[in-house]
Formats: C-alpha cells, sequence, structure tokens
C-alpha cells in the first residue's frame, strides 16, 4: 500500500523538478522519499500520514522558537489584517533595523530583503562597489547562497581563481572568486601577502554549519580580522544561520569580532522570508539611491514577514533564553555521546548556542578535508532508524541541526532513547 506522503512525492516529480523546491529536501544523500508535512507544534511536526516527528531541522534555522508560536502567529495574522504589501516604507522596517543595530551593534546600517541569498550577493556587490575592487575570498565548505559568485569551487593550484561549482555559472564570474581552507591561517596569510589590495572582500562563515558544524580557529578569525583591516579588504560575516542561533548578538559577540559587514536571514523573519544585510555606514552609503550600487526588491521588508521576524527577536531577548537554548542543545549532545559509546560507535558531537554537530568520527572535524572522513554511510543508517522512531534530522551528513527554545526535557530523553537503539543497530 503506497502511502500519501509516496503519492504525492511521486506527483509533485513529475511538475517540480526533483520533486522539490531546494535539492536538500529530497534525500538524495540519505536515500528515501522525503517527508511531506503538514503541520508543526512547538517542537513537534506531523507529516501527511499523521506520523509525529521531533524536529531538529526547524526549517534549517528559523524557527528557534518552535513551530507556529502562538505570539508570532497573532503578529501575522494582525500585520495581514493591514495589507500584506505595500512597496512603500513601513515603521516597521525602522522597529527592525533599530533592533538589529541593538543587537549586532557593527550593522550601523541595515537593509532588508528576502533570503540569505541576496543578502549575501547584495553585500558583496557594496563591498565590491566601496573598494573598486573584483575580487573576492571565500571558504572551501561554507555555503552562501545560490548567486553565480558564490557557487565556485578551488582552481587547481593556490593562486589559480575559482572554477564554476555548478551548471550554468559562466567561468567568467567564477574567475573572480578565490576560496581557501577553513581554518588555515597560513594560507589566508599567503594569499593576502601576494594580492591582498585586489581583494574587494572577504565572506565567511564565523562558524560553518553548511559542511555539518565547524568551529573556527580563535587565532584564524583573528589574522582575518587583521588581514582585511590592512589590506583594506572588506569583511564580510555570513550569520544568516548564525544570527541570534549562537548567541544572541550572533557569532561575532560570542567571538569577539567585529565585522565590517554582516548578513543575517533565517531568524530575523521568523519562518517567513526575510534577509538582511548591513555594516559600516561609510560602506552602506554606496547604496542607492544615495550611491552608484543598485540593490532592490518588490517584497523587500514586508510588512508581514518583518512583523513574524520583530516578534521572534523580542521573545529571544527574554533573560536566560540563550543560556537554555545551549543547555538544552548540549544536554542532548552529550546523551548521544553516551548513547553511541554504549554501542561502541565511533561518534562525535558537539554545540555552539542551539546550532548542533554530530559526527561518526572519533573527533570533531575542523575542517572540510577532515569532515569529507567523517563516516557518512553509518551516519545515512542513523539517519534512517532515527527517522523511522520520529526524530527528524537533517538529511545529509554534512548539514547541522538546530534545536528550538520548544524542546522540552521529555523530547530530548525521547530523541536520546531513540538513538541508543539506533546506535545499536549499526
Ligand atoms: N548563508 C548561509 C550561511 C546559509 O546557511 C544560507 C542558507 N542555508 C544562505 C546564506 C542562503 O540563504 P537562503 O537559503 O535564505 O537564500
Amino acid at each position: 500500500m503506497t502511502s500519501r506522503n509516496q503519492d504525492l512525492f511521486e506527483q509533485s516529480q513529475q511538475l517540480i523538478p526533483g520533486g522539490v523546491n531546494s535539492p536538500v529536501r529530497a534525500f538524495r544523500s540519505v536515500g528515501g522519499t522525503p517527508v511531506f508535512f503538514k503541520k508543526g507544534l512547538g517542537s513537534r511536526l506531523w507529516d501527511v500520514d499523521g506520523k509525529e516527528y521531533i524536529d531538529y531541522i526547524n526549517s534549517w534555522g528559523p524557527m528557534i522558537l518552535g513551530h507556529a508560536h502562538p505570539e508570532v502567529v497573532a503578529a501575522v495574522h494582525q500585520a495581514a489584517a493591514n495589507s500584506l504589501s505595500f512597496g512603500a516604507p513601513t515603521g516597521l522596517e525602522l522597529e527592525m533595523a533599530t533592533l538589529i543595530n541593538q543587537l549586532i551593534p557593527s550593522m550601523e546600517q541595515v537593509r532588508l530583503n528576502s533570503s540569505g541569498t541576496e543578502a549575501t550577493m547584495s553585500a558583496i556587490r557594496t563591498a565590491r562597489g566601496f573598494t573598486g575592487r573584483d575580487k573576492i575570498i571565500k571558504f572551501e565548505g561554507c555555503y552562501h547562497g545560490h548567486s553565480d559568485g558564490l557557487l565556485v569551487k578551488a582552481g587547481s593550484g593556490l593562486l589559480t581563481f575559482g572554477e564554476p561549482d555548478s551548471g550554468g555559472v559562466p567561468a567568467s564570474i567564477a574567475q573572480h572568486t578565490l576560496t581557501l581552507e577553513y581554518n588555515n591561517t597560513q594560507q589566508l596569510a599567503d594569499i593576502f601577502n601576494q594580492m591582498g589590495d585586489e581583494i574587494a572582500c572577504v565572506i565567511i562563515e564565523p562558524v560553518v554549519g553548511n559542511m555539518n558544524l565547524i568551529l573556527p580557529h580563535m587565532e584564524f578569525l583573528q589574522t582575518l580580522r587583521t588581514l582585511c583591516t590592512r589590506h583594506g579588504a572588506v569583511l564580510i560575516f555570513d550569520e544568516v544561520m548564525t544570527g541570534f542561533r549562537v548567541a544572541l548578538g550572533g557569532a561575532q559577540a560570542l567571538y569577539g569580532i567585529t565585522p565590517d559587514m554582516t548578513t543575517l536571514g533565517k531568524i530575523i523573519g521568523g519562518g517567513l522570508p526575510v534577509g538582511a544585510f548591513g555594516g559600516r555606514k561609510d560602506i552602506m552609503q554606496v547604496l542607492a539611491p544615495l550611491g552608484p550600487v543598485y540593490q532592490a526588491g518588490t517584497l523587500s521588508g514586508n510588512p508581514v514577514a518583518v512583523s513574524a521576524g520583530l516578534t521572534t527577536l523580542k521573545l529571544i531577548q527574554a533573560p536566560g533564553f540563550y543560556d537554555r537554548l545551549a543547555a538544552q542543545t548540549a544536554k542532548l549532545m552529550h546523551g548521544l555521546k553516551q548513547a553511541a559509546q554504549k554501542s561502541g560507535v565511533t561518534f562525535s558531537a558537539q554545540n555552539v548556542g542551539g546550532m548542533f554537530g554530530v559526527y561518526f568520527s572519533d573527533s570533531n572535524p575542523t575542517s572540510f578535508a577532515e569532515m569529507m572522513l567523517t563516516d557518512k554511510k553509518a551516519f545515512n543508517h542513523f539517519f534512517h532508524s532515527m527517522l523511522d522512531a520520529g526524530i527528524y534530522l537533517g538529511p545529509s551528513a554534512f548539514e547541522a541541526g538546530f534545536v528550538s527554545a520548544a524542546h522540552s526535557d521529555a523530547d530530548i530523553a525521547e530523541t536520546i532513547q531513540a538513538a541508543e537503539l539506533a546506535f545499536a543497530a549499526l
């Protein structure tokens, strides 16, 4: 007997490429049929066949308060009743800019748009316009959305500029992007030594969540800051994932490093499409209508999306919010490690705030190369055992996981119990 879920996937594949609107959702990495959902509440999800799950994806980060939080839903209702969109300024946008600036003071000026991809794309254009330079640096394993210049992999040698990492990206665009190794301070210093004055900007996930979770070495981030300042390159922290996730002030507050520009997304929309980029006022002043760098959006600053984000940002400021979130996530990591140990499975795990990484490896990886050495097959087995038991993890060994404020002690205990069985079955 086929399930409603399988039916929907088969039909979707007829009309939507791969049956999904974003590739990772297709379960290609882990195999099997993706889950089609119809409802979420707090830490829980229900699929179209009525099966219940504890959610550790949380829409890839935005649902930090859990699903359908009543205050966020009420804010959306209220905003919607006053019109879904104006395409003109509102006081809500000023409120949002004010709040972002208070929580992340390096964002002296902010512009809102509708996705993380737009935020990083626009930040890079702004940095190029400000410096009058074309070249950009990014790091292997970091993801900054799907704009052309960021879907680029390293060329054959250290000084060779990038090659397209996706069909449809012209080599003439990829050649302006240099891809370096994350946490490789020496390589970074060498490149700046040789061409520092040609670099418009460096874009980095200050904590990486897109090759599973990788923490930065403090020395690496400090050197990056120093080199960018010395050579007049704009340092962009892509905090689309880490913003309001690893700490209230993002990774920059956690590590005490101030970037020139920051990109945000996910949590600032509370589950609706909002992105933002901002930074030093002198840099942001190159944007149209003040300056020559063009950037725009019909739905930028959309009142319904901004209302959901504003309510989310207000609620996460509650005293103790991040302490509890981090403690809950750490408790889950501890339990998973103990469960793996019981079955003698090689496993490691860590978290930063409400973001976590689990690895089938004897220690926490610190680079893309180390991440590639983790046991993907073991992860895939573990993933499917957990899914069967109603625990919804990211469908790839190379994705970070997310805990929300709605995850209770009982949720964590149930997850660890399921993991004990999943490890034992490996
Ligand atoms: N930057 C980072 C660090 C991200 O994690 C993502 C999405 N996962 C993006 C940019 C792109 O954001 P979006 O999917 O909203 O375009």
